[in-house]
């Protein structure tokens, strides 16, 4: 019901006309793992006051809660984003009767859609791997990789290169892919020319930035969105920053703090593609907070802030949405994780 009102709404909003008798719209996502309000402004104050997200043009507020849980994990809400059902914690692409559901970067991919994921975890962890998996487990990273190399996405970028050639069923998925060349670095993955490409950038779990992370993520979606407009066709990608949350789950600050500016940074220079392309939507959001993080005190004057966490989990505290780009309005108002699916799709399938 809610997605054909959308859908009406897609089609006959004059809002929207600036963009209806052209192509196919790109899209965007962007998830800050753990990006809740406080990671936001904790970001915002110890970079001068200021955070990219400030460019967008809409901002609206997310209720996260999983279909069992209150407090949600990882696996459920980027279920939730990436194919409009609420599902367990721990489950990856299916509803609560295990059932496989669709993503949007799968349908995307079915309407002729080029499509790439980044992530600064590992490229099988919960989030990326909601959209294009289908597990009871979200720990299950071998049977995920296996059907990640069956995805047809044709750029994927993240560490977590043991679940492809040093997996427990002794299979080598990177020659199983013969359809795809691997990159050994990022300037690698910027020569070689290919319209599927896998760039695994660690072995294991990426680094944190506070301890020396590269490529950064800013370069590593710059060199995707050059690759992606490089075929005459629409794209969607999908962008993690994935070590917020982990810095929240540690109460480490600095982890945090380093990971949020990154994001922001990239925030900044896809504004500047959507801004100059004008035909990208861009839709920015968390899958939840984490940490409970708090700011009690700080200056504006040495861009300092002081933190305290109530916990080392998640919190079912609602999460900003930030949207730019052609039916960016869309994204206002307060609603369900769910909606996010329902919105782009309708975008997608108009
Ligand atoms: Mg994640
Ligand atoms: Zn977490």
């Amino acid at each position: 019901m809610l997605r054909k009102l959308i859908l009406i709404i897609v089609f006959l909003s004059p809002l929207f006309s600036f963009s209806q008798d052209s192509k196919a719209p790109n899209i965007i996502m962007m998830i800050g793992d753990g990006m809740g309000l406080s990671q936001i402004s904790s970001g915002m104050y110890s970079n001068n006051n200021y955070t990219s997200l400030e460019r967008s043009q809409h901002v609206g507020l997310i209720k996260t809660h999983s279909f069992d849980n209150l407090v949600t994990d990882s696996a459920a809400s980027g279920t939730a984003m990436s194919s409009g059902v609420k599902t367990y914690n721990r489950v990856v692409g299916m509803d609560e009767n295990f059932i496989p559901v669709k993503s949007i970067l799968e349908i995307s991919r079915d309407k002729g859609y080029m499509t790439a994921i980044i992530a600064t975890s590992t490229i099988v962890h919960a989030t990326p791997a909601s959209y294009y998996s289908k597990v009871k487990s979200r720990y299950d990273y071998n049977e995920i990789a296996s059907q990640l190399s069956k995805s047809n996405i044709n750029f994927f970028v993240g560490g977590g290169e043991k679940y492809f050639n040093d997996r427990r069923d002794k299979r080598n998925l990177m020659n199983e892919m013969d359809d795809y060349s691997f990159a050994n670095s990022l300037e690698n993955f910027i020569e070689i020319n290919s319209n599927k490409i896998g760039f695994l950038t660690n072995y294991d779990d990426p680094i944190g930035k506070h301890e020396g992370r590269k490529p950064s993520l800013e370069d590593m979606v710059q060199a995707t969105i050059k690759k992606l407009t490089s075929f005459n066709k629409p794209f969607f990608l999908l962008v993690e920053g994935s070590q917020i949350d982990w810095g929240g789950h540690d109460n480490d600050s600095e982890h945090v703090i380093s990971e949020m500016l990154e994001f922001d940074r990239t925030v900044g220079k896809v504004f500047n593609f959507a801004e100059k392309d004008k035909n990208t939507t861009v839709v920015i959001t968390a899958d939840h907070e984490t940490g409970g993080l708090s700011i009690v005190d700080g200056n504006l004057e040495d861009s300092k802030v002081i933190i305290k966490y109530v916990s080392e989990d998640h919190t079912a505290t609602m999460v900003p949405i930030f949207s730019l780009g052609p039916y960016s309005s869309l994204f206002n108002g307060i609603y369900d994780n769910t909606e996010i699916f329902d919105k782009l799709e309708a975008i997608i399938i108009k």
